[in-house]
């Protein structure tokens, strides 16, 4: 169960509490902030509101504990996040438990969710042994104008402190595809996690608490964003941010020193749907990639794009999915369960309003409870919709019916995000076509869009991102290369 057993050390009375200098402290704050149960609309759980000294402290830690860890060897780091994954998957449990309470993520996926880290940790482990264990070789005389009298050898080194703020829908997951290929490329970490999400979080890094880490090199600071996340990002510090979230990123790239930023925002992925498509293909994919974590997911399908000559059938084929979709509590699986929080609801609620007065099909009745809102297909959206551009982040999937492969490239083209789309057809060489005019990081070929596998590259243009993630390119984006050149007083040739 959370807070005990292992986890003991972590909770003290009912405040959990944060991570600095390898051990779990209280805020000198004296405050708490409230972590709100979605389902039950109560408060599950409380953590330390920290004070921007309890940051400074956690900052200077870090940047010593950095030191000695980038001469730690590679096979040593390694083998420590082995280690640290191994026990994360040992906590599934507890730590899932925390998910289902605090964000309402299904017992099942939330399980999955511990699992899949561990999984990325480890394999984060393995290829920083790779690619970090490699450098370059250089000979000056390919540059016009130079003899062979300079040899320079590249390596890469790490950045320092890295400052990692993970979103709400994946606390654990999306924390550790920030702290794995950290750590093994040899910088310290400062996590900020999310404050819907923070117990899991303060869950895992427990797990390399125990894993036996130097003192400093890893912490966790709570509290609002809204209220010490200026202080964090733009710490003097802090050497790099990896940043998973909404418009916030936006805010803080404005905001960020002259340091490497890796952002990872909104979406507004579009799934174009040709008129050769295998529907009922299309249909099971709609439903996973609209529907699943209730659409909180940043590469939820969140807009149909769909060929008119098809647009009856497939619709007809989805909205016999949802009738079969199960709406409830997250402990009991059910399919979909309650949005993060009642402000997002709300959001939701104002989407849903604006297509209704101006007229889109509902293909079911608006329903909700709380938090909690049942499925909703909105047919027949026209760009003069909200709905047709925003975010929901919920369980609401609008259908805009075009009449040719390109209005659907338009209106995709048009957003001001651009992380995933997906095309469905039977013709893989209109597919190759479509991809390559899709203004999107990824774009899957008969298949929702989809963050994992987690070694995949992952990236958005425009306002969804900068920079890329995946296994091999964080640990990139969280090294610089040095190099050193080795001088020679005649060309390397010259002897024999
Ligand atoms: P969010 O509101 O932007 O929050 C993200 C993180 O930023 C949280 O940890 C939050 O802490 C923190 N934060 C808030 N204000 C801050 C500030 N001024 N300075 C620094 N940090 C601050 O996003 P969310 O609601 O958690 O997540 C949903 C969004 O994330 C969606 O837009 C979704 O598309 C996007 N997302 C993107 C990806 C991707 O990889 N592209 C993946 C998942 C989600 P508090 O919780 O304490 O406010």
């Amino acid at each position: 169960m959370a807070g005990t057993g292992v986890f003991a050390d972590v909770l003290e009375g009912d405040v959990y509490k944060y991570y600095a200098d390898g051990e779990w402290k209280k805020s000198s704050s004296g405050k708490s902030v409230a972590i709100i149960n979605p389902m039950t609309r109560k408060t599950q759980y409380k953590v330390q509101a920290c004070t921007q000294e309890e940051v400074n402290k956690v900052m200077e830690s870090a940047k010593t504990a950095q030191k000695s860890w980038a001469k730690t060897p590679l096979w040593k780091r390694a083998e420590l996040l082995h280690k640290a994954a191994a026990i994360l998957k040992e906590h599934k449990a507890p730590i899932a438990e925390c998910l289902v309470k605090e964000i309402a993520k299904p017992a099942k996926e939330a399980v999955t969710e511990v699992v899949r880290s561990g999984d990325l940790v480890s394999y984060t482990a393995e290829e920083g042994v790779r690619i970090l264990g490699e450098g370059k070789f250089l000979v000056s005389d390919s540059f016009p104008g130079n003899q062979r009298t300079k040899y320079c050898l590249t390596s890469k080194i790490p950045l320092g402190v890295i400052l990692a703020i993970p979103p709400f829908n994946y606390p654990v997951n999306l924390a550790v595809s920030k702290i794995a290929p950290a750590l093994i490329a040899g910088n310290s970490l400062v996590l900020k996690p999310p404050t819907q999400g923070a117990v899991s979080a303060l869950h895992m890094v427990h797990c390399f608490h125990l894993a036996g880490f130097p003192k400093g090199l890893i912490s966790c600071v709570t509290g609002k964003g809204s209220e010490i996340g200026d202080f964090l990002t733009m710490h003097p510090g802090v050497n790099c941010i990896s940043f998973t979230g909404g418009d916030t990123g936006i805010a803080i790239s404005k905001k960020a020193g002259m340091i490497p930023l890796q952002m990872e925002l909104g979406g507004k992925d579009a799934c174009i749907v040709l008129e050769d498509a295998d529907l009922d293909l299309v249909a099971a994919n709609i439903i996973k990639g609209g529907f699943s974590y209730s659409g909180q997911r940043c590469t939820a399908v969140k807009v149909v794009l769909v060929m008119e000559s098809v647009a009856d059938l497939l619709v007809e084929k989805v909205k016999a999915k949802v009738a079969k979709l199960t709406v409830g509590a997250p402990e009991d699986d059910c399919d979909i369960t309650p949005v993060v929080s009642e402000s997002s609801a709300n959001f939701i609620e104002g989407l849903v309003k604006d297509a209704k007065e101006k007229g889109a099909t509902f293909c079911q009745e608006y329903k909700r409870d709380g938090n909690l809102i049942w499925p909703l297909l909105l047919d027949n959206v026209r760009p003069d919709m909200r709905i047709a551009w925003e975010e929901p982040f919920g369980p609401v999937l609008p259908v805009i019916r075009i009449n040719s492969v390109e209005e659907g490239i338009h209106h995709c083209n048009a957003s001001n995000f651009g992380l995933q789309g997906c095309v469905f057809t039977k013709d893989v060489n209109k597919a190759i076509l479509i991809s390559d005019a899709m203004e999107t990081g990824t774009v899957q070929i008969n298949s929702a869009p989809a963050r994992g596998p987690d070694h995949f590259p992952f990236q958005g243009l425009k306002d969804s991102g900068i920079g890329s993630q995946g296994v091999t390119n964080s640990i990139n984006m969280m090294t610089k290369i040095k190099t050193t050149v080795i001088n020679l007083p005649t060309p390397s040739y010259t002897m024999g």
